[in-house]
């Protein structure tokens, strides 16, 4: 099976930023006939295989967008400067994110496919994730991906190639960096659509919240007249994004007015019910915190909109088992418990992470900053902290929130961090790594961050037992 070039009305692409989804959206392009340059300031980076490259110019060579129709602009790339270069010297020229040129390939590849998009600040992951799920055990064979996992490109040109068999529905993950280059006329028709959730994040990228809140937004752009929009009643900016929906139904979560879905009862023993007044039992879903109940009934409404029925939903929240580096305890010794939260990247996430959280803790913060407030670090701290050691770039701005708080320290590797965490917790406490931070100063990625955390945990030998 192969999608003709005419089937697309682009000849000629020009892809700007060469990371993998810049990679892959070459590679499907390639594949599918068209002539493809790539550009990326990085002059060692990896060329795809039949593409012409641009790159190692600290600017895009006017040549490279001679006669370009389509634009493809990466996630990482903040697109005002690169926009403003092609309308100079490519006017015209479509201009679509990995994500957003993918969803056209599949739009007009296979119309029709039931697709759930899935954005906030905190929880995206997750929740894209547990969707699969539900759908997987509803027999929708889901693809599940785009932010999270496999780009959508490496989906569909694995498609293209035969190497897998169409899915039977979409859910995708979409950052504000995929939404922000999100051509609107691509989301033909999305079934579901929600924002979890807006609190600070990203600030470096956005003028102000608003800004940010109406990149987030955007996830609604195409949703189906029949479609089903989902946003947290509570948020901050629940007002200001429900009025950019433009058609379908509107269902507000964890809804104080008791309308929408809804968290009834407190405790263990709670349930999540839905519009309709079916409820689904809390413990059927192995993953602590409120938040997490929040993030159930964004994926049963979705799915039970997709038409899953209540018992398939029941044996997909039963199935899932979460995702690595959020909250997993990884070890007890002697008597202190110790935590991977390396995926929580800013304030907000820690607090939901450590809200209702049984033990006291001894946390390890602090990273590349993203411009969020830590004022909230300060309460949670001194609610329920032991002790805090900061580490990463920020270090100096963690220890001033905990200073007057809670005894604090300063490390200048992981090891360090973990050795002195160990020496700060009392039996009975939990060390928890979760640093409010992005991991670029020290490490790769968040992924990295926790491994090295775990490795240094593991190292800890157990103290002599007391004679
Ligand atoms: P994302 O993909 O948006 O970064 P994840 O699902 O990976 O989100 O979760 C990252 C962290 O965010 C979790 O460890 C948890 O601390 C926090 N989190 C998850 N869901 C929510 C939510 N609904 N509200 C607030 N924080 C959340």
């Amino acid at each position: 099976m192969s999608l003709a070039p005419h089937d697309l009305p682009w000849r000629r692409a020009l892809v700007i930023g060469l990371g993998a989804s810049g990679r892959e959206a070459a590679r499907l392009l390639l594949h599918l006939g068209l002539e493809v340059r790539v550009y990326d300031r990085n002059p060692e980076a990896a060329i795809p295989e039949g593409a012409i490259a641009f790159t190692g110019a600290p600017e895009i060579p006017a040549a490279a967008l001679d006669g370009i129709e389509l634009v493809v602009l990466s996630p990482g790339v903040p697109p005002g400067p690169h926009r403003a270069a092609v309308a100079r010297h490519a006017e015209g020229a479509a201009i679509h994110g990995e994500m957003s040129l993918a969803l056209e390939i599949v739009g007009r590849r296979f119309p029709g496919l039931p697709t759930v998009l899935i954005t906030g600040t905190n929880g995206k992951s997750t929740v894209t994730a547990l969707t699969g799920e539900l759908l997987r055990a509803g027999g929708l064979d889901p693809f599940t991906g785009g932010n999270l996992g496999v780009p959508l490109s490496t989906g569909i040109l694995a498609l293209l190639r035969g190497e897998r068999r169409p899915p039977g529905s979409l859910v995708l993950e979409c950052s504000s960096f995929q939404l922000e280059t999100m051509n609107e006329a691509s989301l033909h028709r999305t079934d579901v659509a929600m924002v979890l959730n807006v609190t600070p994040d990203h600030l470096d990228r956005y003028p102000d919240m608003d800004a940010y809140a109406d990149t987030k937004a955007r996830v609604f752009a195409g949703l189906a007249p029949e479609g089903l929009a989902l946003l947290d009643a509570g948020d901050a900016y629940c007002g200001r994004m429900r009025a950019q929906i433009p058609r379908g139904r509107l269902c507000l979560v964890d809804d104080p007015a008791g309308a929408g879905a809804t968290i009834v009862g407190e405790g263990p023993g709670h349930t999540l019910r839905l519009p309709d007044g079916e409820t689904f039992a809390r413990a059927e879903l192995g993953l602590a915190g409120r938040h997490n109940s929040k993030n159930a009934l964004f994926a049963l409404a979705a799915a039970r909109h997709l038409g899953v029925d209540h018992d398939a939903c029941v044996a997909g929240l039963r199935a899932f088992c979460g995702l690595p580096h959020r909250m997993v305890k990884i070890r007890e010794l002697d008597g202190v418990a110790y935590y991977n939260d390396s995926k929580a990247t800013n304030v907000a996430s820690v607090a939901a992470s450590l809200d209702g959280f049984e033990r006291r803790f001894v946390l390890i913060a602090g990273g590349r900053a993203k411009g969020d407030d830590l004022g909230p670090l300060r309460a949670l701290l001194a609610r329920q902290g032991r002790a805090l050691v900061a580490i990463g770039e920020s270090a100096d701005a963690f220890a001033a929130v905990a200073d007057g708080v809670v005894p604090w320290a300063r490390a200048s590797s992981m090891d360090e961090a973990v050795r002195l965490a160990r020496g700060l917790a009392e039996p009975g406490d939990a060390v928890v790594l979760s640093p409010a931070c992005a991991s670029y100063d020290w490490f790769a990625n968040y992924g990295e961050r926790g491994d090295v955390f775990t490795r240094a945990v593991f190292e800890l030998a157990p103290r002599a037992a007391a004679s």
